[in-house]
């Protein structure tokens, strides 16, 4: 019935009304329109329209959108069940959360063809750019990951993202990160947007490696051990 079928959560969102306060952030940012009102102005998912892109999700500011296997909660579970080495073992801990249209493929044919990248890296695929929600970001932070890394599509004119505004929205969001990580006293350069094809198979690892090696020239996040 979906317009773009996914190989294992054919699902489509639903949103936990209880916590939903009507903002309509979700509507305004579906890059295909596919989210209608309810007669008591809830959002209602059109699923002949919707893609899954998880758009919704990322943008949803109270984080009550979520699918069947997609869901803030269960990548947020992934970032927390990565080890992070404390201060005293001179190890960063990088997280990349990559695209899994064309970066995580990517960065999957590196490793096919041998070719190496920091060993401090932990990937976690994401659906698009666009369904970052930014608490992501901050968990990973305020759990000690000493750096983020978000791969996405090209956006733009020449766009590449695969949901036509996903990777701009999510770089939209992404750029009011910055406050945060002021706020928390940690060097802005700890996030990092990059732009991937799955053409970039054979740059794609020096990229990660010029960032690791800019993360390890910071001091250990100061969130690490708590
Ligand atoms: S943002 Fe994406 S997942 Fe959400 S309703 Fe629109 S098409 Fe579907
Ligand atoms: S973004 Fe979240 S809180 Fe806002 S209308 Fe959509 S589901 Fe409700």
């Amino acid at each position: 019935k979906a317009a773009h079928p996914r190989a294992g959560d054919l699902s489509f969102p639903t949103v936990r009304l209880e916590g939903c306060t009507q903002c309509k952030r979700c509507t305004v940012e579906c890059p295909f329109g596919a989210i209608d009102e309810d007669e008591k102005r809830f959002p209602l998912f059109n699923e002949s329209r919707c893609r899954r892109c998880g758009t919704c999700m990322g943008a949803c500011p109270v984080r009550v959108i979520s699918f069947e296997n997609y869901s803030v909660n269960t990548v947020g579970s992934q970032i927390k069940a990565v080890e992070v080495p404390d201060e005293f073992s001179e190890k960063p801990r990088i997280l990349i959360l990559a695209c899994e249209n064309d970066a995580y493929p990517a960065l999957d044919m590196a490793a096919m063809n041998r070719h190496e990248y920091d060993p401090f890296v932990r990937v976690i695929p994401i659906r698009c750019l666009g369904s970052v929600n930014t608490i992501w970001i901050t968990d990973a932070l305020n759990g000690g990951y000493d750096g983020v890394m978000l791969m996405g599509c090209k956006h733009g004119e020449e766009y590449q993202c695969h949901f036509v505004k996903g990777s701009e929205l999510g770089r939209y969001r992404l750029s009011k990160v910055g406050d945060t990580l002021k706020g928390m006293n940690l060097e802005t350069e700890r996030v990092m947007d990059l732009e991937v094809a799955i053409s970039d198979i054979a740059t794609l690892p020096q990229k990660i490696n010029d960032y690791a090696a800019l993360i390890k020239s910071f001091p250990p996040s100061p969130f690490k051990g708590f």
